[in-house]
């Protein structure tokens, strides 16, 4: 493998009803900054139909190129076609560097990619660096339950392929001059050789909001005794607007599904504010909560951990304590 063939940073940009991703445009950001440090160009990779409009956008967020996959086939993510058009890409200008958002989509892109390439894949990222001279990717992750911060390089193999967590990295204010190349690219796919068919969407009907896009987390914990009693946490959630949090414990107990699960093996998340209510604390749970904003705790053990990490903490019973906020809010903001 010759690694002077390699060249540039690359965003898989992923759409989300018409728009791209905020993962995505956040990416950009951070690979705007390696491509800088590397002195090489910064480009997207769009895959879908109809998304002509959205070259535009990802140029104005930082790259300097995209290369657009447009055709009826790529309308609904499916693996094989998107794996195939990202490989078509990877074979034909060879990136040295290929990020993707740490998404359901970006993930199984990123792990499928990697099965055919021969090259790795670090999963989950929280921080990018490249070295200036030689172009190695410094990506790194917690490991070990949180304790260290592992970095991870690809030595040996190019592209260098990372998935990055949402809400870690920074997009750039949208730049609405920005001009860049579109390259368009096209595959010889035919329906008929695909295994996947998407028969129909079906919009989750959850009123709840989404936890790693939320700007305020209301985050319940085993403390709270059972589904009954986290209940409080629904209502406070309502009363603010805000998306509903959980720990593990309470997640495997089946109070609430998976993707309400903060930490090291739930989501990483970054609100403007977050409770944490009942929960104790553990490291597993801070990891994924410690970079919010204004961290406010309620747990009726003076030496819970999570005191160590919040920035308010109020000592006393969940469940008397977070009704009388609740009560409090809807008066304040009625
Ligand atoms: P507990 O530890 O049982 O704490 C309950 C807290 O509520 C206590 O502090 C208690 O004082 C308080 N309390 C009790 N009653 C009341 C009341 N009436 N009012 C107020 N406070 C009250 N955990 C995660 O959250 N996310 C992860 O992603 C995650 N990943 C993990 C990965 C690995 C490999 C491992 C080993 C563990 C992981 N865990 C994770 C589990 C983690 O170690 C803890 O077990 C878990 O976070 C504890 O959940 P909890 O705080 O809800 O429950």
């Amino acid at each position: 493998m010759n690694f002077e063939d390699y060249r540039g940073v690359w965003v898989f940009v992923e759409e989300k009803d018409g728009a791209p991703a905020p993962v995505s445009l956040e990416l950009l950001g951070a690979g705007r900054k390696l491509a800088d440090k590397r002195k090489t160009e910064l480009a997207g990779v769009l895959i879908g139909e109809n998304n002509g409009a959205l070259a535009k956008t990802v140029l104005e967020y930082g790259a300097d190129k995209v290369y657009v996959y447009d055709d009826p086939i790529y309308r609904f993510y499916r693996t094989e076609t998107y794996m195939k058009a990202m490989l078509d890409c990877v074979e034909k200008h060879k990136p040295e560097i290929l990020l993707y958002g740490a998404t359901s989509t970006g993930k199984d892109l990123a792990s499928a990619v990697a099965t055919d390439l021969p090259t790795g894949l670090t999963a989950d990222t929280t921080q990018l660096d490249v070295e200036e001279d030689t172009g190695l990717l410094l990506a790194s992750r917690p490991a070990f339950g949180g304790n260290i911060m592992a970095t991870i390089l690809c030595k040996k193999y190019r592209p260098q392929m990372a998935t990055v967590r949402p809400k870690v990295m920074k997009a750039l204010p949208r730049q609405e001059a920005a001009s860049g190349e579109v390259v368009k690219e096209s595959l010889p796919l035919r329906e008929d050789d695909i295994r996947t068919k998407v028969l129909e969407i079906v919009r989750s009907t959850t009123r709840h909001v989404r936890i790693d896009e939320a700007d305020v987390i209301v985050a319940g914990g085993k403390g709270l005794g059972g589904p009954a009693g986290f209940q409080v946490v629904h209502r406070l959630a309502e009363a603010l607007g805000a998306a509903v949090g959980a720990s593990r414990d309470v997640v495997e107990a089946g109070w609430i599904e998976h993707h309400h699960q903060v930490g090291q093996t739930g989501l990483t998340v970054t609100p403007k504010v977050y409770f944490a209510i009942g929960i104790s604390g553990a490291i597993q749970h801070v990891v994924g909560m410690q970079n919010s904003g204004l961290i406010i705790a309620i747990n009726k053990d003076p030496a819970a951990p999570i005191f160590q990490t919040c920035h308010y903490g109020i000592v006393g019973d969940a469940l008397t304590v977070v009704p009388m906020l609740t009560e409090a809010f809807l008066s304040a903001l009625a």
